[in-house]
């Protein structure tokens, strides 16, 4: 490691304040990227501001017809929550199986989102689910607010305060993790919306499929959407596939590999589905 200055805020305008004093600044939220890519010298932030202190940044609420989850949420707590393993059922699944328990107690929702790895589990789970990321200045909607490869909508100095999402008990994710790091190889989440008589509601947006680790950055599939919405069952999208060419390929498995297991993966989140909505104590 080498010197730089460290800074506890108990505040997000103080935290601001700080940012704005040294350019060179970066956050620290739970450390998991951060702090090994400053060990590596791949990042040499002049000071790091760290969230931990700043009490609004933490908690999971139910605001109407959303749940809100701090920016400094950890891992282990969305996936412990009653609320959202009863209203997200497949967000808890996914929280669930990030990296191993230390990961989990300290990574957060937040740090994980602002860092866009394209092979992060939260991305499909903010797309599929419709979610809204809030920052101090602004809400971004999850659509427009991955851009690229570690790339987001953010401005520099923008802090994220929380993530939104509508209430979706139906809703499931799947990955083939490396099984080294426990990051996807291929992630997909599913979101089903419901209208009020508790049918599936027949519009366009009524299931949303978003997939990770597969590209450069998390994307919907919106031919399998639709197949969806007309009828809800693995075998509806048993043979659509996504084009291999533009998937990743390296040297933990090719793009026909990955598109393989995309419609695999997505089979499994429709079946558990299913079988969540018949027996609601099957929720994974
Ligand atoms: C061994 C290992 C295994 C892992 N496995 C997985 C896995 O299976 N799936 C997965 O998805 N992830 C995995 N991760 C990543 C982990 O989930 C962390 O959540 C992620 O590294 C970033 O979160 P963090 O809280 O540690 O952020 P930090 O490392 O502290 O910060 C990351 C970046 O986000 C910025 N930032 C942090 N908070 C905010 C904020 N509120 N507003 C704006 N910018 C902010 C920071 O300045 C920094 O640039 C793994 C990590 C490790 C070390």
């Amino acid at each position: 490691m080498y010197s730089f200055g460290y800074f506890r805020p108990s505040s997000v305008e103080e935290a601001l304040t700080k940012l704005n004093e040294a350019p060179e600044a970066k956050m620290l939220a739970g450390g998991q990227t951060l702090l090994p890519t400053m060990k590596q010298r791949l990042a040499r932030p002049s000071d790091l501001i760290d969230l931990a202190g700043i009490e609004s940044l933490r908690g999971i609420r139910r605001e109407g017809h959303r749940i809100r989850i701090g920016a400094m949420v950890r891992h282990s707590k969305i996936a412990e929550s009653s609320d959202i393993r009863q209203s997200l059922p497949g967000l808890a699944a996914l929280a669930a199986d990030i990296g191993d328990p230390q990961v989990r107690n300290l990574g957060t929702i937040g740090g994980s989102v602002a860092n866009a790895d394209p092979a992060a589990d939260y991305p499909a789970a903010l797309v599929a689910l419709d979610a809204i990321v809030h920052t101090h200045a602004r809400d971004l909607p999850a659509d427009t607010f991955f851009t690229g490869m570690f790339e987001t909508a953010l401005d520099e100095r923008e802090i994220i305060t929380g993530i939104s999402f509508p209430l979706r008990p139906l809703c499931a994710y799947r990955k083939f993790p490396n099984p080294a790091s426990r990051y996807p190889l291929v992630g997909v989440f599913i979101a089903r919306a419901l209208n009020e008589a508790g049918d599936h509601e027949r519009v366009s947006d009524a299931v949303r499929v978003a997939v990770t680790g597969a590209g450069s950055s998390v994307f919907r599939v919106r031919e399998m959407e639709k197949a969806l919405c007309e009828s809800f069952t693995p075998e509806a999208i048993s043979e659509i596939s996504v084009a291999a060419d533009d998937l990743n390929s390296d040297i933990h498995a090719g793009g026909e590999y990955r598109a393989h297991l995309i419609t695999v993966m997505a089979m499994r989140a429709v079946a558990d589905i299913i079988a969540a909505r018949s027996n609601p104590s099957l929720v994974r």
